[in-house]
């Protein structure tokens, strides 16, 4: 297996730019998932690493190698763009085996090495039967083997659960990244869907126009989003946004917001009177009657173990994760209070998160 490391990669379409120099390592058995909406460059970058598409500029190193300019098919790379493209008048045996048998590879070795990959993903007792007959989950672990029976260098996958439904989806969820936990393939994983990107990824790149906004693990992107974009694009109900005009200083570790004082993480920089933001997740917010911030129930959804209660202040519209076990009334006031450690105060002009006690030791670029 290998690293796959990208330098300042870019790709113009004409005027139009696809991807702006992006810079990223995904690590020997790393498992990265680009993230993002439809149109942000996923799919032109993971083409770029396979050699189906030359970059403007920027350079493509596996394993140590520069391959920026190498065919696809001198990568040694997999790359699987939707698991369920099987070929049908063929048993399981010879789907998984084709990529050997196209390469030239004596039988008695092809035999061996299907017989091998069919014992990891465990269909070894279905490899005589035609693949036309086979129930879905079934069909996706040949598709898998097809792949991965070549041991390539890494894997590129690019929406390859997009076609499945949601319950079949999240089995295939599970059993990729099983199955990447015991084959330790480096792999970079294409998906507009933050939850298969946070269930899978060691790595997350978020990105956003060309791009990449943040690059980190999911626990960093989910904890301190470098921007507002990235905390609004992870997290169902997203990160909440409390505008306000102010000036901060090295060392304040409190904001007026609403006229009241609200305990924020130490803040590291100086900044000019500006419009912030304060960013706070729907599960760090309490109901406290003693708090003087307060809002009105604007409605609640209830959601078995939690509910999420949208709350209307002065100037916002928050959205709480409560326990289940409350009754609101529409209109009804609340003190809201937030839990000071995961608060994020964010530059509305750069979209930023300003440096804080929060970001002191763990910010990406
Ligand atoms: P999706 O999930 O919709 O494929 P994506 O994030 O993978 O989205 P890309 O397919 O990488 O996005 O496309 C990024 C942008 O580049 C899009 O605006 C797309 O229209 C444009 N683009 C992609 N390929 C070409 C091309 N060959 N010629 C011109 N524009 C292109």
């Amino acid at each position: 297996m290998a690293d796959i490391r990208i330098e300042n990669l870019r790709k113009e379409f004409g005027s139009f730019v696809a991807v702006q120099d992006s810079s990223f390592t995904v690590h020997d058995g790393e498992f990265l998932a680009l993230l993002g909406p439809s149109g942000c460059g996923k799919t032109t970058t993971l083409r770029m690493i396979a050699g189906l598409e030359l970059p403007s500029s920027g350079k493509i190193y596996l394993d140590g190698e520069d391959v920026t300019f190498n065919r696809a098919s001198a990568r040694d790379i997999a790359f699987v763009f939707q698991l369920f493209a099987l070929y049908p008048h063929m048993n399981v045996r010879k789907n998984i085996g084709f990529p050997l048998l196209s390469q030239g590879m004596p039988k008695a070795e092809i035999r061996q090495r299907v017989d091998e990959t069919a014992r990891l993903l465990q269909i070894d007792h279905i490899l005589n039967r035609s693949v036309s007959g086979l129930a879905g989950g079934d069909r996706q672990r040949v598709a898998l083997g097809r792949a991965i029976v070549r041991r390539p260098k890494c894997f590129l996958m690019d929406e390859p659960l997009g076609t499945l439904d949601a319950e079949f989806r999240e089995v295939m969820v599970h059993e990729l990244r099983e199955l990447h936990n015991r084959i330790h393939a480096t792999t970079v994983y294409v998906t507009h869907d933050q939850h298969e990107a946070m269930a899978m990824a060691d790595k997350i790149a978020v990105m956003n126009h060309g791009v990449i906004e943040q690059f980190g693990t999911p626990q960093e992107i989910y904890a301190k989003p470098a921007t507002m974009y990235v905390a609004d694009f992870i997290g169902s109900p997203p990160m909440n946004f409390m505008r306000f005009t102010s000036g901060l200083k090295s060392g304040d570790t409190s904001i007026l917001l609403d006229g009241v004082d609200v305990a924020v993480p130490e803040i590291h920089q100086d900044m000019a009177e500006s419009e912030l933001a304060l960013g706070v997740r729907p599960e760090h917010i309490r109901f406290s009657d003693a708090s003087p911030l307060r809002g009105a129930v604007y409605g609640s959804e209830y959601l078995g173990t939690n509910q999420v209660v949208a709350v209307e202040t002065r100037g916002s519209l928050i959205k709480a994760r409560v326990p289940a076990n409350r009754t609101f009334r529409i209109g009804e006031t609340v003190g809201l209070e937030f839990n000071p450690v995961k608060l994020t105060l964010f530059d509305c002009t750069s979209g930023r998160a300003v440096p804080s006690q929060l970001y002191q030791e763990t910010r990406h670029g």
